[in-house]
């Protein structure tokens, strides 16, 4: 070994030796080796130069994308990619944009976008990369170089940098302020219609997801911006398709109510909906628009939609999901409703069996929460185990990571995240906490 190390002269080793030995450790292509060998050979002192080498290597094949355990109980976890969904492993093509009936050219857009209209009650819809997008694309498809009302209290940032008046300016429309921070009527919308030289295309109603304003507020529903003259698109953010959750043997659960839903959107009059495929929805990432049939092609239509236009595998997991819904089999198909709806007497279950296998740690109640700016305060009854101590960065190191929680130096696992074939897994990673 001792070949890499500073020889007697006090050369640093040769960049390929270095990467040599670094291939008995770390699994990584050649090249990749010798670019880290060259960054420590740059960075390191002669003494630590395979040291920083060997720390280099290290992080980057940590930090290569990978299966994790969500073991945090949020269900919609950003850092973790938001919903879970099953991935597609078929090597076969697709029929993506062919038409089965004709055998030329088709759209990739018409048969989803059929399922998902029926699935909320629109006349039409369509995919597109994110919501980010599919906002992007209404305002600049409806409302190019005309005005756009948005209601001073909606006028928000939704994070990751999705900032209302930014995407609005890079629509090529003009953003129209209205009412107030905290309230905005009907008639502020109609006294920016009707003043000269607005030239309001479009109301834009953004539903604030992740804060809540309280105290001496008002906005106006979506009943009400119906009346006016002009379109109203409302960007409802999570993607909660029917607030009455058909597609679930019991009610709708509590900590729902007060999420938007793209269905009671539709009837209350807005002329379309946008919504992410990767929250409440529990697909992949991409952004729904769904709606007024025309408007929906006007977006289609729309140069931008051809570089928002979402690939074969996510065209794939959403006509699988939407299938789901249509079928009512949402609960056992869908990830994201599986972990919403499962009994806590399961958990408590489940941990119990984890607690007995591993010898340690004792079973404890629980709060999840939805996530990802969904039903911003909610939380959803849960159940885990509690550890003495923050294990948190090794079960990070696990082959499976396992990402849990810390509070008061105690790790939290909360079984409602994790997957009933992952117990195995947790179990492996809890035993090897005391090796
Ligand atoms: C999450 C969210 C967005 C951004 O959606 P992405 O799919 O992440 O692009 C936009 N608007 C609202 C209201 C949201 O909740």
């Amino acid at each position: 070994m001792n070949r890499v190390s500073v020889d007697t002269a006090g050369r640093p080793p040769s960049v390929d030796a270095l990467a040599r030995e670094l291939a008995l450790r770390h699994s990584l292509p050649h090249a990749v080796l010798v670019d880290i060998a060259r960054r420590a050979i740059a960075n390191g002192s002669l003494t630590d130069v395979k040291k920083l080498a060997d720390e280099l290597a290290g992080d980057l094949v940590q930090s290569l994308l990978r299966e994790v355990v969500n073991a945090t109980g949020v269900l919609l976890h950003t850092n973790l990619g938001r919903a879970p969904v099953a991935s597609q492993t078929s090597s076969r093509a697709s029929n993506l944009e062919l038409d089965m009936a004709t055998g030329e050219r088709g759209s990739r857009q018409s048969t989803v976008g059929k399922l998902l209209a029926l699935l909320c009650g629109a006349e039409s819809a369509i995919v597109v990369n994110n919501n980010a997008a599919a906002v992007l694309l209404v305002v600049a498809a409806l409302a190019n170089s005309r005005d756009v009302a948005v209601s001073r209290g909606e006028s928000v940032e939704i994070g990751g940098n999705f900032r209302i008046p930014e995407v609005t300016e890079q629509s090529g429309a003009r953003l129209v302020d209205v009412g107030t921070t905290n309230r905005t009527r009907l008639r502020d919308y109609k006294k920016a219609i009707d003043k000269r030289g607005n030239d309001i295309a479009l109301v834009l109603k953004v539903h604030p997801s992740n804060y809540k304003v309280s105290g001496f507020v008002e906005e106006t529903p979506v009943r009400e911006l119906a009346t006016l003259s002009v379109p109203v698109a409302a960007d409802i953010g999570s993607g909660l398709i029917d607030n009455t959750c058909p597609w679930l043997e019991t009610r709708a659960p509590s900590w729902l109510s007060n999420e938007p839903a793209a269905r009671q959107t539709l009837n209350d009059g807005a002329a379309l909906v946008m919504f992410s495929g990767d929250k409440l929805f529990g697909g992949p990432q991409c952004g729904v628009i769904a709606g007024r049939a025309d408007l929906v092609e006007a977006c289609a239509q729309h140069p931008l939609a051809r570089a928002l236009r979402p690939g074969s595998t996510t065209m794939l997991a959403m006509q699988s999901l939407a299938l789901s819904y249509l079928n009512r089999t949402a609960t056992k198909e869908i990830i994201f409703w599986k972990m919403a709806t499962i009994n806590v007497s399961e958990l408590r279950e489940r941990a119990k069996q984890i607690v007995t296998a591993i010898g340690f740690g004792e079973v404890c109640e629980l709060e999840s929460i939805p996530g990802a700016g969904s039903a911003p305060g909610a939380t959803i009854e849960s159940a885990g185990i509690v550890i003495k101590g923050d294990y948190l960065a090794k079960l990070r190191m696990y082959t499976t990571p396992i990402i849990a929680r810390v509070k008061d130096s105690k790790t939290f696992i909360d079984l409602r995240t994790v997957q009933p074939d992952d117990d195995q897994t947790l179990i492996q990673a809890l035993r090897s906490l005391n090796s």
